[in-house]
């Protein structure tokens, strides 16, 4: 009997689990490892500050996620043994395999900035990337009657980069509602020159800040955070008053991943762009945020990713070698405030571009706000449990498409498909 493992079990891991099951034979058995008894939507973590959901509809047991023959482990894993092919773990046996899949997404890090977590720490600053932190803040929101409230992404790279702006529009729908917006200042302190890394979109979203006034600090590097004074400091001396502050921390991989050394200094896993064969764990690909790789960290990707694995994973078994499938796509809804989102689709070699989505004819709008993309938002939490987890295929391919976009003079050329 062999053994496929796949480490982690949140979006990435889950549908490799499930679509592997269905792919390879009675000879294989597919393990999948992790610790949590359950998984987290973690795209509705955006709304739960603002009353929108409530953590319970989140949450699923993890065992239900699982098609019927995938062996879920329920451990932690705290080592790789690249050579011996085998993944270790603090108690018990460890786990021999043939074929290895990493999507053991990222690790939360307020503890690496300065007095982050001091004084002041969910009681006015919080961070919403966690259920306990979500939670938190929403109570903390709901009796906000003025202030500044600062929004700082700490460093880059960060999971869904555009969940800071949503967060920003959405807050601004929030307290507008609730009849204090004029006495809310709304600050965005970014590492980055711009609201967002892609010039097309940062254009779209820095006018929809400037239009919701939504005041913009660029190329913050915080370098300390002072809950009990209230201000947050850049390493250039800049200092950002805050009455409450809402802090998206550093990132990093797994435990594991800094343990073993396998990763680079934030612990990411050096991976192939195109086979996402891992480059330093034999017999690995990995998945997801836990990848190097200069495209998003978003539940899109990990999906566009999975597909491009099990392909490969086939091949892996069948002693072959992989294809270089994967061109980096990355599609994102960007909710926008007062039931409007709009669309983000791109990958490693193209920009977003406007235009219509899936088809020429929509439904969905891209770079352009529109109801419709908001109602496909809301809708892809019913489809995750239901498609997107399970294994089920759904209308939009691995690789990019161009059809729909509108393409820019010079590139009108181009051929239906992105070339990786
Ligand atoms: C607020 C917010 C909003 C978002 N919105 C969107 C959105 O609208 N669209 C979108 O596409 N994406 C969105 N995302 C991002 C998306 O949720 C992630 O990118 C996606 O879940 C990544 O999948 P993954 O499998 O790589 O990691 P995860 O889904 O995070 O799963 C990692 C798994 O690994 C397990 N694990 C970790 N360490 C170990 C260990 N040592 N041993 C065993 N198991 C381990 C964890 O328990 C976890 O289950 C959002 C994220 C946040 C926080």
């Amino acid at each position: 009997m062999k053994t496929l493992a796949v480490l982690g079990a949140g979006t990435g891991g889950t549908i490799v689990a499930n679509r592997m099951r269905k792919r390879l034979g009675k000879d294989w058995r597919v393990v999948v490892v992790d610790p949590r008894d359950q998984h987290l939507y973690q795209p509705g973590l955006l709304f739960l500050p603002f009353g929108r959901y409530e953590p319970e509809e989140l949450l699923r047991a993890r065992k239900d996620t699982f098609r019927s023959g995938v062996e879920w482990l329920r451990s932690e894993v705290v080592g790789i043994d690249g050579e011996a092919r085998r993944v270790e773990f603090a108690e018990g046996e460890p786990l021999s395999y043939d074929l290895l899949v990493v999507a053991s997404g990222v690790r939360l890090r307020p503890d690496l900035t300065e007095g982050l977590t001091g004084p002041g720490w969910r009681e006015k600053v919080f961070d919403f990337y966690s259920l306990e932190g979500a939670s938190a803040l929403r109570a903390a929101l709901s009796t906000f009657e003025g202030g500044r409230l600062v929004l700082n992404v700490v460093e880059n790279p960060i999971k869904c980069p555009v969940a800071p702006l949503e967060f920003l529009f959405l807050a601004d729908e929030y307290f507008t509602r609730r009849g204090v917006r004029d006495r809310v200042e709304l600050v965005y302190a970014t590492p980055l020159d711009a609201a967002f890394t892609k010039p097309q979109a940062a254009k779209k979203l820095g006018y929809l800040l400037e239009e919701k006034k939504v005041h913009l600090v660029t190329e913050f590097m915080t370098s300390e955070v002072d809950g009990a004074a209230g201000h947050l400091r850049s390493y250039d001396e800049r200092e950002e008053p805050f009455d409450l502050l809402v802090t998206i921390p550093t990132h990093s991989g797994a435990a594991f991943v800094e343990r073993s050394q396998l990763g680079d200094e934030l612990a990411f896993l050096p991976t192939d762009p195109h086979t996402l064969r891992s480059k330093n764990i034999p017999g690995a690909f990995v998945v997801g945020d836990a990848t190097d790789l200069p495209t998003s960290k978003a539940g899109s990707v990990a999906h566009f990713e999975a597909e491009v694995v099990c392909d490969n994973l086939l091949l892996a078994a069948k002693g072959e070698e992989p294809e270089p499938l994967f061109d980096g796509h990355a599609n994102c809804f960007v909710e926008t405030g007062w039931g409007k989102a709009l669309l983000l689709d791109f990958n490693y070699e193209t920009e977003p571009l406007p235009g219509r989505f899936p088809t020429p004819w929509g439904p969905f709008t891209l770079l352009e706000e529109s109801r419709r993309n908001h109602w496909g938002k809301l809708a892809f939490h019913w489809l995750y449990w239901n498609a997107l987890l399970p294994g089920r295929p759904l209308p939009v391919e691995a690789r990019m498409s161009l059809t729909g976009k509108e393409l820019p003079q010079e590139t009108t050329e181009q051929p239906e498909r992105a070339e990786a």
